[in-house]
């Protein structure tokens, strides 16, 4: 649907929740994220012939962060565009680039250690790997038309190079999966996941940065979009979250004796949340060991390097 003139969000379900891209179409083309593999060929292409404009105008296709649902159609996009220019935050790169390391650096990160993690062979969904032109770090400028461009923003937390889009014409802010609320939702309204943020300090800056910025519409990639109060409340929302995860570690490790693992202070964090569901309940393993890293740095918290799994106590 066209959200502003020439600004439009691409919609399609993936595991019940939306998945959203956004098409600009202003002198030159520039697209928010791909989808899944099959997204271009399902719902990009379609989209635009619809628009009767030539894809070729794409002159760039910006990936916000590595997410198979946000990266996974850039291959098929490449096949078609072979002179479309590829941007990802540049801290992101080399998982953006190829789906392997995606899952061996960030869905399978704490598997090893911690025996928490997903398929080791990444789904057909994460396409076929995919190099990336330019890397940006936020404060580059994306001109659309000789009167209109976008403002990249680099927004870390969900992961380090995360970005998002300011275009200050309508001031609505696209920021994917940068803030998370209490959880992602289905399209139903029901929650699907868990908050991901990975890095506590990140997110929470990223937060503010974006509070700072006063968005008058917050365009996202899986929540529906947001105006006005709604987005302050969100916000809040974000900051209570990561704040309610950090008090429900430490209470829990300032009353064990033997120290816990990851994966039973994702169970005891999954209690704080009754809403998220147990099947995608995994998916916070991120967040909780984000907090166990800031705790331990502020020497609340230390690890016990007493057997496999490692465990953690209050100090
Ligand atoms: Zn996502």
């Amino acid at each position: 649907m066209e959200l502003y003139k020439g600004v439009h969000q691409i919609d399609s379900i993936y595991f019940g929740r939306h998945l959203f891209q956004y098409l600009f179409v202003g002198e030159r083309l520039a697209l928010v994220d791909s989808g899944i593999a099959s997204t271009p060929e399902k719902f990009i292409f379609p989209y635009i012939d619809k628009l009767q404009v030539d894809p070729a105008r794409l002159g760039i296709i910006i990936t916000t962060h590595p997410d198979l649902d946000h990266q996974g159609g850039n291959a098929a996009l490449r096949k078609h565009l072979p002179s479309t220019v590829f941007a990802c935050g540049e801290a992101d790169r080399r998982l953006v680039e190829d789906p392997a390391v995606l899952y061996s650096s960030r869905y399978n990160s704490l598997k090893q250690e911690h025996g928490l993690g997903f398929d080791d062979l990444p789904s057909p969904d994460a396409g076929e790997a995919c190099r990336v032109d330019f890397g940006f770090r936020g404060g580059e400028t994306v001109v659309l038309s000789p009167d209109w461009d976008l403002e990249v923003l680099c927004v870390p937390g969900h992961s380090s190079g995360h970005l998002a889009l300011f275009d200050r014409r309508t001031k609505a802010a696209f920021v994917s999966d940068a803030v998370h609320g209490r959880g992602c939702p289905e399209a139903s309204g029901a929650v699907a996941c868990p908050v991901t943020y990975f890095k506590v300090e990140s997110y929470l800056s990223t937060i503010q940065y974006l509070e700072a910025l006063k968005p008058e519409a917050l365009h996202t990639g899986h929540w529906p979009s947001m105006y006005g109060d709604e987005i302050s409340d969100f916000f809040s929302e974000s900051r209570s979250t990561v704040d309610a995860v950090m008090r429900r570690i430490l209470k829990a490790l300032e009353r064990t004796r033997t120290g816990m693992t990851l994966k039973e202070l994702l169970e005891e964090v999954g209690e704080e949340f009754p809403e998220w569901p147990k099947e995608t309940l995994e998916l916070a393993m991120f967040p909780v060991k984000g907090h166990l890293e800031q705790l331990e740095a502020n020497g609340l918290i230390r690890t016990r390097h007493t057997g496999w799994p490692p465990r953690w106590e209050a100090t």
